[in-house]
């Protein structure tokens, strides 16, 4: 399940994955853990090279329940830290380390090879799982990602939610390594007119349809 923030991805992959009896994987929480121990470590974001250097110290481990997912950094719970402004704000940045990409992947892919797992990110079916049963791309409107997300998050207006989610896509999208970008083979899902349930309805079916 690739697409953009906001898209939907992962209330609709931890509800198909329950839905499936199947495991749950949020790569991005996995990028964010990264940038959480390299902002705790003062590691100058700026240069590439800093960041390439260390990132294969920290020991990143996502759990893979879709009713309660977890995410630890050396054995620190960062499940609430990795979801504040800081690391939102600088997350991009990290994930476009080639370096950090390589490191996370190979993680990801030896957690999706031990099957029956739905997982959610930008470059799923492009990069790190080319041969999934079923490939969805999400998307929805810029406003309606953005109305979205400020509705998680208290005291920040959907103007602000859309200016910095604009931001994050545009590093997201253009960076070198790996950007997001539809799969060869993957269903795209606008859900800007759709209710959570219809969204995972719709990916029961293709599944059903698919497998
Ligand atoms: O999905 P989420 O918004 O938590 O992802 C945070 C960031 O992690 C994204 O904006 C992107 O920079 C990066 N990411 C990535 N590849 C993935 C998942 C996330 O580059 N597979």
């Amino acid at each position: 399940m690739d697409g953009p923030s906001g898209s939907g991805k992962s209330s609709v992959s931890r509800g198909v994955a329950r839905a499936l009896g199947l495991r749950y994987l949020d790569t991005g929480a996995m990028y964010r853990a990264m940038t959480w121990w390299m902002l705790r470590q003062g590691v100058d974001l700026a240069d590439p090279d800093a960041i390439a250097a260390r990132c294969a110290e920290p020991a990143v481990v996502p759990g893979t329940d879709p009713d309660g997912p977890t995410i630890r950094v050396d054995d620190v719970d960062v499940a609430g830290p990795i979801r504040e402004s800081e690391v939102t704000g600088a997350v991009s940045v990290v994930a476009a380390v080639p370096e950090v990409r390589t490191r996370l992947v190979a993680l990801q892919r030896e957690i999706i090879g031990e099957g029956d797992i739905v997982v959610e990110g930008r470059d799923i079916g492009t990069v790190v799982w080319p041969d999934a049963a079923v490939k969805v791309y999400l998307t929805a409107s810029a406003e309606a990602r953005a109305r979205r997300r400020s509705a998680e998050l208290t005291g920040s207006t959907v103007e602000a939610q859309q200016a910095a989610m604009a931001r994050r896509d545009t590093l997201d999208s253009t960076r070198k390594t790996d950007p997001l970008s539809m799969a060869a083979g993957a269903v795209e899902l606008d859900t800007t007119p759709l209710t959570l349930e219809e969204v995972i309805g719709e990916v029961l079916r293709l599944v059903k349809e698919r497998t």
